[in-house]
């Protein structure tokens, strides 16, 4: 038996850096420094657990739709031990929002081929949180989403999700999409030995035309949401400074009960 996982993962800026919008008031991803999402990591480390625990053999391809430099994710992933990559680029990608990143992931992952899609919980930009749903239902296929553990055995996968007041236990039959969070488990770095090896595994470039998508379907002109407004965060103004002379309590209380905080 074989099992083909494809994992979906999703090249973020980097959160440390400055981050700005472009004058379209898309996210601008040309001038900032990227990376795999952290989010990603645990899906990545969840489909090499199962390859692991397996008798079967397991294949793990990691997709992602993204710029050129989406690529750098790719390579991380490779790294970490995932068999082969995707990567799906287009310029009219441009302004895509989440439904339409579900269609381009929908067709890539039914051209690649799969038993099982693994996702992150959320990005960790956009943070939405929707896409493994919305391609459990472009596929057709039962979703098992927000799963702290995962496994796969006969045809079935399984999982638990953990809630605030009560965790449940989860089945679907395969093919299926879940969804990891970051309780799942740590993800591993990358041994220098993996780091080497992905420099040899293969990454397929697939753009718009070899998924049957046209332009209008994705980017802005596709986009059902569209952003009106943006404006930077003001900058922080500097903190109140309480010195004590003797009614430094009651200054502190003071501020504290004119903010309403007491
Ligand atoms: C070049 C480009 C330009 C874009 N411009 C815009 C824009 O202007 N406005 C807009 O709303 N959106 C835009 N997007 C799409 C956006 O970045 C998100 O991918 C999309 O909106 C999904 O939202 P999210 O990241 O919050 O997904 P979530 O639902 O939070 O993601 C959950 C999981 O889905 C998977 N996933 C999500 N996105 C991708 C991806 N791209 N590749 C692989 N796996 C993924 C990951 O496993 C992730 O952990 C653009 C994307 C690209 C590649």
């Amino acid at each position: 038996m074989s099992l083909r996982i494809v994992v979906t993962v999703k090249y973020v800026p980097d959160a440390t850096g400055d981050r700005h919008f472009a004058d379209d008031l898309t996210v601008d991803r040309d001038d900032v420094d990227g990376l795999l999402s952290e989010l990603d990591e645990y899906a990545v480390e969840q489909a090499l657990q199962i390859s692991e625990n397996s008798d079967d053999d397991v294949e793990i391809t990691v997709l992602t739709v993204g710029p050129e430099d989406a690529k750098d994710a790719l390579r991380k992933a490779l790294s970490m031990g995932a068999d082969k990559a995707i990567h799906v680029e287009d310029d009219d990608l441009h302004g895509t929002d989440a439904i339409g990143t579900s269609l381009v992931l929908a067709k890539a992952i039914e051209k690649a081929g799969y038993d099982l899609v693994i996702s992150g919980m959320a990005s960790t930009d956009g943070v939405m949180g929707v896409v493994p749903a919305l391609l459990a239902e472009r596929l057709g296929v039962p979703q098992v989403t927000l799963l702290s553990e995962v496994s796969v055995e006969d045809g079935t996968v399984t999982g638990r999700r953990d809630g605030d007041a009560a965790s449940e236990q989860l089945q679907a039959s395969l093919p299926a999409v879940v969804s990891v969070t970051d309780q799942s488990g740590e993800a591993r770095y990358p041994s220098f030995k993996g780091i080497m090896a992905a420099k040899k595994k293969p990454v397929q470039s697939w753009d718009l035309s070899d998924l049957d998508l046209e332009a209008e379907e994705v980017g802005l002109e596709g986009a059902y949401t569209v952003v009106e407004s943006a404006a930077e965060r003001p900058a922080r103004t500097a903190g109140t400074i309480v010195k004590d002379e003797g009614e430094g309590g009651k200054q502190l209380a003071e501020f504290l009960a004119s903010q309403k905080f007491i």
